[in-house]
C-alpha cells in the first residue's frame, strides 16, 4: 500500500526512485580535560583547513551552480571568522581546559540555541550553516570518524537535514531527489538542490526516517510530496510526463540512433512495427534498431488480388536490405478477425476473432501460406537478417506444422541452407501459459499484448462500449507476460513485445522489470522510450514489475 507524506515543494520535478537514508555521523566527543595549549593549537588548525576547504568549495560551486548558491560558503567562512564564536571556543579550550572537539560542539551549539531563539525564519536556517561549519571541523579534527557523505548509484536520498557542504558535492547524475525530514524553502540545501537541478522536498517530517533504504519512492519536487510506494499508475504517469517533456528536447532525437541501455546497464533493444516498405526510412530516422514487426497484411490488403511470391520476396529482400545489418521479424500474414481482404473469401463468424484468423487461416489455405513462406525464403537467402514470425498461435501442433512445411518448401526450393530463425507471437493465454511447450521448436517469442489482452480478459479490442474493461495493465495480462518471460528465458530463449504497449513511454520500466529483451513500436515513439529506458534502472524496475504483479487490481 502506498503511503504519501507532505512537505514543501523547493526544487521542482518528479522522480521515482530506491530510497537512501543519509544519518548524520555524531562525533565522539569526550568531556575530559586536554592540554590547552595543544588543544588551541589543534583548533587554530582545523580552522585554517576549514577555510582552505571552503574557498575551494566556494570556487567549485561557482562553476557548477552559479555564484549565488556558492555564497554559502561564504557565510560559513563569516562564522568561522567571527571574533565572538573563535574566542568562545579559545575560552572553553584555554579556561575551561575542554577538548578541541568539546569546544566546537559547545560554542557553535551555544550560537545555534541564540539563533534558533531569534523567532526570525532567517535566522533560524542560518543555524544550519552553523552546523554544517560544525561537522566540517569535526571531520577535520576526527577524520576517520566521519564519513563523507559519497554515493554512487542513483537514489533519492532522505535525511532529517542535509548540510549545504554535503549537498553541493552530491552529483546530480546520481542523486534523483532529495527529501528532508526539516529544512525549510530557503535553506541553502534547497536553494543547492534547485541549482543543481535535482527534484526536492523538505519539512517532510520525521515519517521521512521512517522510510527503509532501497524502498521505492516517487518524489513531487513541484507540490511537495514524496509518496512511499507508489502504485504502477502513479509512477505511469510521472514516466509519461517525463517522456513528453523529453520528446520536446531536440536532443531527444539526436540520442535516438544510440542504444537503449538503462542507468545500471541493463540494455534493451528497441524495434520498430511497420507494414510497408516506405516505413523503413521512418524507424530509421527514429533509431530503430530493427524492424520487431513488419505487418505483412498490408501488403495483401491494399489491393485486389493476392500479391504473387516474386513481389513479396522483392518487398521483403529490400526491406531487409535497408534495415540491413538490423534484424527484420516477418510476421505471416495475419487476416481474419477484424482484417478481411476482399479476394480470399471467407466465411461469415459469429466470432471472428475467435475463427479462421493468422495462423488458422494460413493453414487451412495452404496455397496462400507456402507463397509467404517460399518469398520470406527467398528473402533470407539474399538477406540473412530475416526472421519468420506466427501469429495468434494457440496450439503447438501449429509450429510443428509450419516446421514440416518450412522443411518441405527448402527441400523442394533446394535452399536447404538457408537460415530462417523462427518465433511466434504470444497473444493467447494458451501459448503464454505454455511457453515451455513451444520453447525447443522456436527462436524466439513477441507478446502480441493487444491481442493479448482482448484475449485474456474477453473484451473485444474494437469495441467501444466495453473499452474501460480493456486494460492492458490488469494482472491477469501481467502477470501472463511474466510467465512468458520467465518460461523463455529458462529455455534460454529471447521475448520482445510488439503491441502498442511497447511504445508507450510510461510503461517501459514495468517492461523491463517483466523481462523483456526487446520492445517494438511504431517509429515516433522510439525516441521517448529509448530516453524512458535510459532513464529508468533495472533493479528498480524489477522491484516495480514485483509490487504490479501483487495489486489486487489494474490501475
Ligand atoms: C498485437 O496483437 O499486440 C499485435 C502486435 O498484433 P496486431 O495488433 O497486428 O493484432
Ligand atoms: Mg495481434
Amino acid at each position: 500500500m502506498s503511503v504519501t507524506l507532505h512537505g514543501i515543494g523547493v526544487s521542482p520535478g518528479v522522480v521515482v526512485g530506491r530510497a537512501h537514508r543519509h544519518q548524520l555521523a555524531s562525533i565522539a566527543v569526550t568531556a575530559e580535560n586536554a592540554d590547552p595549549a595543544v588543544s588551541w593549537e589543534r583548533l587554530q588548525r582545523a580552522f585554517l583547513i576549514a577555510d582552505e576547504q571552503l574557498t575551494a568549495l566556494q570556487a567549485e560551486t561557482t562553476e557548477r551552480a552559479g555564484g549565488d548558491s556558492a555564497a554559502i560558503f561564504e557565510a560559513h567562512r563569516a562564522f568561522l571568522h567571527d571574533p565572538e564564536l573563535v574566542e568562545q571556543m579559545r575560552r572553553l579550550v584555554t579556561v575551561e581546559t575542554l577538548g578541541a572537539e568539546n569546544a566546537v560542539v559547545r560554542a557553535t551549539g551555544q550560537f545555534e540555541a541564540m539563533l534558533q531563539a531569534t523567532g526570525n525564519p532567517y535566522l533560524q536556517e542560518r543555524a544550519l550553516d552553523l552546523r554544517d561549519l560544525r561537522q566540517r571541523l569535526l571531520r577535520i579534527l576526527q577524520p576517520d570518524a566521519v564519513p563523507a557523505l559519497t554515493l554512487d548509484v542513483p537514489v533519492i536520498l532522505l535525511a532529517d537535514d542535509l548540510m549545504p557542504s554535503d549537498t553541493v558535492q552530491l552529483d546530480p547524475k546520481h542523486i534523483l531527489g532529495i527529501c528532508l525530514a526539516g529544512g525549510g524553502p530557503t535553506s541553502h540545501t534547497a536553494i543547492l538542490a534547485r541549482s543543481l537541478g535535482i527534484p526536492a522536498v523538505v519539512g517532510a517530517g520525521v515519517g521521512v526516517l521512517d522510510i527503509a533504504c532501497d524502498e521505492i519512492v516517487l518524489l513531487d519536487g513541484t507540490n511537495g510530496l514524496i509518496v512511499v510506494s507508489p502504485g504502477a499508475s502513479s509512477i505511469a504517469i510521472v514516466e509519461e510526463q517525463r517522456a513528453e517533456h523529453e520528446t520536446q528536447s531536440p536532443y531527444v532525437l539526436q540520442d535516438s540512433a544510440a542504444p537503449a541501455i538503462t542507468r545500471d546497464g541493463k540494455r534493451i533493444e528497441i524495434g520498430a512495427n511497420a507494414g510497408r516498405l516506405e516505413d523503413v526510412s521512418e524507424a530509421l530516422a527514429y533509431g530503430a534498431e530493427g524492424i520487431g514487426l513488419l505487418r505483412t497484411e498490408f501488403l495483401y490488403m491494399q489491393r485486389s488480388h493476392l500479391p504473387n511470391e516474386e513481389e513479396q520476396a522483392r518487398v521483403y529482400a529490400e526491406i531487409a536490405r535497408q534495415m540491413a545489418p538490423r534484424p527484420v521479424i516477418i510476421r505471416a500474414l495475419d487476416i481474419g478477425g477484424d482484417k478481411p481482404v476482399p479476394y480470399l473469401p471467407m466465411p461469415r463468424e459469429d466470432n471472428p476473432f475467435l475463427g479462421e484468423r493468422a495462423i488458422r487461416l494460413l493453414l487451412a489455405h495452404p496455397d496462400v501460406f507456402e507463397a509467404q513462406l517460399r518469398a520470406v525464403l527467398r528473402a533470407a537467402s539474399e538477406q540473412p537478417t530475416i526472421r519468420l514470425m506466427l501469429p495468434m498461435v494457440s496450439d503447438v501442433r501449429e509450429i510443428h506444422q509450419t516446421r514440416a512445411l518450412l522443411d518441405r518448401l527448402r527441400a523442394d526450393e533446394r535452399m536447404e541452407q538457408v537460415e530462417l530463425s523462427l518465433g511466434m507471437m504470444v497473444e493467447t493465454p494458451a501459448a503464454a501459459l505454455t511457453i515451455d511447450l513451444y520453447a525447443p521448436w522456436l527462436d524466439f517469442f513477441s507478446i502480441g499484448s493487444n491481442d493479448l489482452t482482448q484475449y485474456t480478459l474477453a473484451v473485444d479490442r474494437g469495441n467501444a462500449r466495453i473499452s474501460s474493461l480493456y486494460n492492458v495493465l490488469h494482472p491477469a495480462v501481467l502477470r501472463l507476460m511474466k510467465l512468458v518471460t520467465d518460461a523463455a528465458h529458462d529455455a534460454g530463449k529471447w521475448v520482445g513485445l510488439c503491441g502498442e504497449f511497447a511504445g508507450e513511454a510510461s510503461a517501459v520500466a514495468l517492461l523491463l522489470g517483466l523481462g523483456m529483451d526487446e520492445l517494438s513500436m511504431s517509429p515516433r515513439r522510439i525516441p521517448a522510450v529509448k530516453s524512458a529506458v535510459r532513464a529508468a534502472a533495472y533493479s528498480d524496475a524489477q522491484m516495480l514489475a514485483a509490487d504490479a504483479l501483487r495489486q489486487p487490481d489494474a490501475p
